[in-house]
């Protein structure tokens, strides 16, 4: 089954309450409850993986989004196919 809107998840055992996403975040989806970043608005999320990228403790994970296009031309077939 494909991920759909996949967010980013954020460990509260590795966050230290530093607000570092929460400022950073360009759409205000973060919030810091109880010391903790929350994704309080996951539906404000753009998916721009800003926090990740500031987080100190890397208690913030963004699974990629894998998006199957049309198949390349010229490749060889696959011998695992059957005719
Ligand atoms: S940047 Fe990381 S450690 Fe800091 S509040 Fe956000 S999730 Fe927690
Ligand atoms: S991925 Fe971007 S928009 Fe989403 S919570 Fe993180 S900083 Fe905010």
């Amino acid at each position: 089954m494909p991920v759909t809107n996949p967010l980013p998840t954020i460990d509260h055992n590795l966050c230290t309450g530093c607000r570092r996403c929460v400022e950073i975040c360009p759409t205000q989806a973060l919030a810091q409850i109880a010391e903790k970043a929350v994704l309080l608005h996951p539906e404000l999320c753009t998916y721009c993986v800003a926090c990740q990228d500031v987080c100190p403790e890397n208690a913030i994970a963004l699974p990629f989004m894998i998006v199957f296009g049309p198949a390349a031309p010229n490749l060889p077939p696959d011998p695992t196919e059957s005719e």
